[in-house]
């Protein structure tokens, strides 16, 4: 479970052990609990937590949840479910910067003390305007020189909710003419009546990001602080925000590309837009790339690890072709998964030789990859079906399936020829075909030598199960669909398709949620939990072809 491949993350941390410069490998992974977490959290969740793992050291979950107005309960609880399905364990070491909420503000009052900060009446909107631009250095705010004091006793009369929300900040007092943006003089506090979901109604001021992350890092005793790219603009403030309190030994903060998937959405402000304008049903919405989704899908733990081990880690962003993460979990559910048969779309198909009351048990190996996952029994008897694009009454020239007068081998049982089509006098649709079958050619026999191009899949009309079966496609049809400005004009309004008269063998009944299988040449399916009220359901995980281009 180590992430296995070296990369320039470990290629600096090793660096650093050479040179003692900490004495272990501390990581952690930060979320904000303003959403359900996705894949390009997990690429994080397998390099924090995958680091420490290879170097013996620790990784702690921290909940970044320093802006009460997005964050909630629920989406702490399935951030925790989430990294531990993954396969990851914090142990004891379970942290929220809220817990440091005292901490950071005794942090403020040291750097107001120091000359550091102070506290700034412009509104937002006039701090924007100071900041200047990238060719233009910026103006300093007319309250920048306020004494120690009168800093002190207005940033002490902000925390006791003496002044309005937005009427006043504290600002960390670096360099209004810095090339840097991020360093004139940003916000660190600022004032805001918002309910927490852990502090309640406690603070009325808040820390902002790049001031509480630094500091909850260096409380926690992090080495390497690991995060996406935009914040490498950010740094140089992470590192002013440590020194400027004398924290020795300072945490060390390294940039790496975030993952970006190609035909969907990686932000959870989009994600959660999905969600509330009902594009689709729900965070854990098998289309979405949110863990849950994936995991709802039927995504294993070890394909998704397996993905974010294989795309690696860089400096450099690119786009991710989500054919990639689908054929790791192909790759994984072909080792793994049991092959059963299922019938999607059926036609009935009767065999007029076969005797009426007869059932055969036919044996069956549950995966040729796996020969120790054994096999089972499936029921053959007179009437079957088979999937409707089996048969053509009209076939063109190299089509091997099932066709007037034209044989075809039924998986694991015999060889049938097609002898007559019922068609429904009104409409001409096919609705029955009846067969002969040879009784020379049973599977696995000594006598079975006669050979035909097509197998096809089958279930016993009278054994099956009935089951709905949902088809996913890509969630957006572009590659990139946030090159429009409006993201969801490029959904994809056929990325669910629901049949809901499919027939599974029997040895399906009674299967938890979650169980997964491969439909012999479909694709791979999962159980989904809508099963437990309403008969089985199963997800297309995904096809069997792999349009994965190496
Ligand atoms: P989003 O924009 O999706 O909300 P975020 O970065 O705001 O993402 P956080 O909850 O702050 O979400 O993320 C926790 C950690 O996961 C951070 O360290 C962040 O850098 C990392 N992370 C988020 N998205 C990705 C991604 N697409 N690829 C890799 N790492 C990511
Ligand atoms: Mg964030
Ligand atoms: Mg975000």
């Amino acid at each position: 479970m180590t992430t296995k491949s070296s990369n320039f993350i470990h290629n600096i941390i090793e660096e650093h052990m050479r040179n003692n410069k900490y004495e272990r490998v501390h990581t952690r992974f930060p979320p904000e609990p303003n959403g359900y977490l996705h894949i390009g959290h997990a690429k994080s969740i397998c390099l924090n937590f995958g680091t420490a793992l290879l170097y013996a050291g620790l990784c702690n979950l921290r909940f970044d949840d320093t802006n009460p107005s997005k964050e909630e309960v629920e989406y702490v609880d399935s951030i925790k479910e989430d990294v531990r399905w993954l396969g990851f364990d914090w142990g004891d070491r379970l942290f929220y910067a809220s817990d440091y909420f005292e901490r950071l503000y005794e942090y403020a009052i040291q750097l107001i003390k120091a000359g550091k900060a102070y506290v700034c009446d412009l509104s937002p909107e006039e701090i924007r305007l100071h900041r200047g631009t990238l060719t233009q250095p910026g103006q300093e705010s007319p309250y920048r020189s306020r004494s120690v004091e009168e800093n002190l006793d207005l940033f002490e009369r902000m925390r006791a909710g003496e002044f309005a929300d937005g009427s006043k900040v504290l600002r960390a007092k670096i360099d209004m003419a810095s090339p840097n943006l991020n360093l004139r003089d940003p916000v660190i506090y600022r004032i805001m009546r918002a309910e927490h979901h852990r502090t309640g109604d406690k603070w009325c001021i808040y820390p902002m990001y790049d001031y509480a992350h630094p500091l909850s890092d260096a409380i926690e005793g992090i080495t390497h602080s690991i995060c996406t790219c935009e914040f490498e603009d950010h740094r140089p403030l992470y590192d002013w925000v440590l020194e400027a309190v004398d924290i020795e030994n300072p945490p060390q903060q390294i940039e790496f590309a975030r993952l970006n998937l190609s035909h969907t959405v990686m932000s959870k402000r989009k994600l959660r837009q999905l969600v509330e304008k009902g594009f689709v049903n729900g965070w854990d919405d098998p289309r979405m790339p949110t863990i849950s989704g994936l995991r709802r899908r039927g995504y294993t733990p070890e394909a998704m690890r397996d993905f974010c081990e294989r795309i690696g880690v860089a400096k450099a962003n690119s786009v991710v072709d989500i054919a990639y993460l689908e054929h790791c979990i192909r790759e994984d559910l072909n080792r793994r998964a049991p092959r059963v048969m299922a019938v999607l779309r059926p036609l009935k198909l009767v065999i007029d030789n076969y005797p009426e009351d007869r059932v055969e048990m036919l044996d069956a190996q549950n995966n040729p990859e796996s020969p120790d996952m054994g096999s089972r029994r499936i029921p053959f008897s007179r009437v079957i079906y088979i999937e409707r694009d089996d048969f053509m009454e009209d076939p063109p020239k190299k089509f091997f399936r099932l066709s007037p007068g034209k044989e075809v081998r039924l998986k694991h049982a015999y060889i049938i020829k097609c002898e007559r089509v019922v068609k429904d006098e009104q409409t001409g649709e096919i609705v029955e075909l009846h067969c002969t079958y040879d009784p020379e050619t049973r599977s696995g026999a000594s006598s079975d030598a006669r050979k035909v191009k097509g197998t096809l899949h089958w279930v016993s009309a009278e054994h099956a199960i009935k089951a709905e079966v949902r088809l996913y496609d890509h969630l957006f049809l572009k590659d990139n669909p946030e090159e429009d400005e409006d993201f969801t004009s490029n959904l994809n309004p056929n990325s669910l398709e629901i049949l809901s008269d499919c027939y599974v063998e029997p040895a399906l009944a009674g299967v938890n949620p979650g169980t997964r299988f491969q439909f012999l040449r479909q694709g791979y399916f999962c159980v989904d939990k809508d099963t437990l009220e309403s008969g089985l359901v199963f997800n297309r995980v995904v096809s069997l072809k792999d349009s994965w281009a190496k």
